[in-house]
């Protein structure tokens, strides 16, 4: 498809605007990222990609790269706290792949950022601002004008045909430009570390992602074997004055010497003081667009990480976004349509990352009735549950459909 002549601005190299970006230039656009940091940077360690999202990123052409990165276990052991065996293990690996024509995969962020980079930097088209020191931007009827200070010092003005802020949870771009909301803290914090491959092997069975249940915390961990190391992810609550404000702890403060589990001591002994520390904080915004300026990814939506969605969402809203940015005759319909096709999904991912959250951290005696009913639904029951969320399949939506071409509009840019 033709370009259009159209030329988009994006805010922020994350996941989200990396797809964005690489969607965009498969349509021919023109398209300027704005980065803050210096250099293409994934804080955190691990991050699981389901089917839905992967569709969208082998058809960006990543399949072999990703596949290299990546890693497919073949199941989530299930621990209820204490548990020394798993209540159940949740099947992924080949009867995801049968089931929903992609992979559940596993892989180090920063090896995601590399491959998503490295296809944006063979697009001519695609233009990557490092270390852009502040950005404005304006929408008026013709498109929106934007002025960018870049690394050095120098700043440069544009018009383009729309300027997409995909600058995460914190995002200048809904707070400052659309005046949207700052993000909320959401009492939970999560700890991550990366630890040897063998390091859990003792207590957990290797090869797979294991899922610890406890009373107010718990903890996902799962191998990236191409890195030799353990991803671990510990949610825990914290105060917001604690959490927010001030140094910042080393290490979880769980009650430790009161823990009946093998395998959060046998982390805690591995992971010693070398945590990485993450306060999880949500938005929600009915505002994701307001004329030719929108959102995507965590600025419009972060949630509870509860559910290994986040980052899907992100990349299923640029392989929404990108099609209708080059087809509809302005920005304004193309994001008010993006914003009317996600929505409601979007929200019912929220809605199941919290009932996670909910009943991954139940006490006893409630964790008996979840146990229970967990155990009944066996290792396919996430699968059939869950079918609506690993199943879906952006590009056949014939709401998505492109509209019938229009004479090409003069576009500013
Ligand atoms: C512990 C944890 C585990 C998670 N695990 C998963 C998982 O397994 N699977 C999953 O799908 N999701 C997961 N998530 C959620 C996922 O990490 C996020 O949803 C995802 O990273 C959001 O991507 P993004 O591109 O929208 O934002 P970000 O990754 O935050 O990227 C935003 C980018 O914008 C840049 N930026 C910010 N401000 C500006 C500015 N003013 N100017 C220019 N640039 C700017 C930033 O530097 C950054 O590069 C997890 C989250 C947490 C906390």
């Amino acid at each position: 498809m033709s370009g259009n002549g159209r030329t988009i601005y994006i805010a922020g190299a994350g996941i989200a605007g990396m797809t964005l970006a690489l969607a965009l230039a498969k349509f021919g656009a023109t398209v300027v990222v704005l980065e803050r940091n210096a250099e293409v940077q994934e804080v955190g360690a691990g991050v699981q990609i389901s089917p839905n999202a992967r569709k969208i990123l082998n058809r960006l052409g990543l399949d072999k790269a990703l596949a290299a990165k990546s890693f497919e276990p073949s199941g989530i052991d299930v621990y209820p706290y204490g548990a020394r065996e798993p209540l159940v293990t949740l099947e992924l690996g080949r009867v995801v792949k049968e089931r929903f024509g992609a992979p559940y995969a596993v892989m180090h962020r920063a090896d995601l950022a590399e491959v998503l980079h490295r296809a944006c930097r063979r697009f001519a088209n695609i233009d990557m601002l490092f270390g852009v020191r502040a950005y404005d931007v304006v929408s008026h009827a013709r498109g929106v004008s934007v002025t960018v200070d870049e690394a050095d010092g120098k700043s440069r003005s544009a018009r383009a045909f729309a300027f997409i802020g995909a600058d995460g949870v914190n995002s200048r771009t809904r707070t400052d430009v659309l005046m949207g909301p700052p993000a909320n803290y959401s009492g939970m914090v999560a700890w991550r570390i990366t630890l040897g491959q063998a390091a859990l092997d003792r207590v957990l069975i290797p090869g797979r992602t294991s899922l610890l249940w406890g009373p107010g915390y718990h903890a996902v961990t799962y191998p990236l074997p191409h890195r030799k190391q353990i991803n671990v992810a510990l949610f825990a609550k914290m105060k917001a004055e604690r959490a927010l404000h001030g140094a910042p702890p080393h290490a979880p403060d769980l009650p430790w010497a009161a823990l009946k589990s093998r395998a959060f001591d046998a982390i805690r002994e591995a992971a010693g003081d070398d945590w990485g520390y993450w306060p999880v904080s949500t938005v929600t915004t009915p505002t994701w667009a307001e004329g030719g300026i929108g959102l995507i990814g965590d600025a419009a939506h972060a949630m509870l990480p509860f559910q290994a969605q986040g980052a899907v969402m992100a990349i299923e809203d640029a392989a929404i976004l990108a099609p209708l940015l080059m087809t509809e005759t302005d920005a304004g319909s193309a994001l008010r349509r993006y914003a009317g096709l996600r929505q409601p999904r979007v929200e019912r991912v929220r809605k199941l990352s919290n009932a996670n959250g909910f009943a991954f951290h139940l006490e006893w005696p409630f964790t008996l009735a979840r146990n229970a009913v967990v155990k009944l639904q066996g290792p396919l029951g996430h699968l059939k549950r869950l079918g609506w969320l690993y199943g879906y399949d952006v590009a056949p939506d014939p709401q998505l459909a492109p509209p019938a071409p229009r004479p090409p509009r003069q576009d500013v840019h």
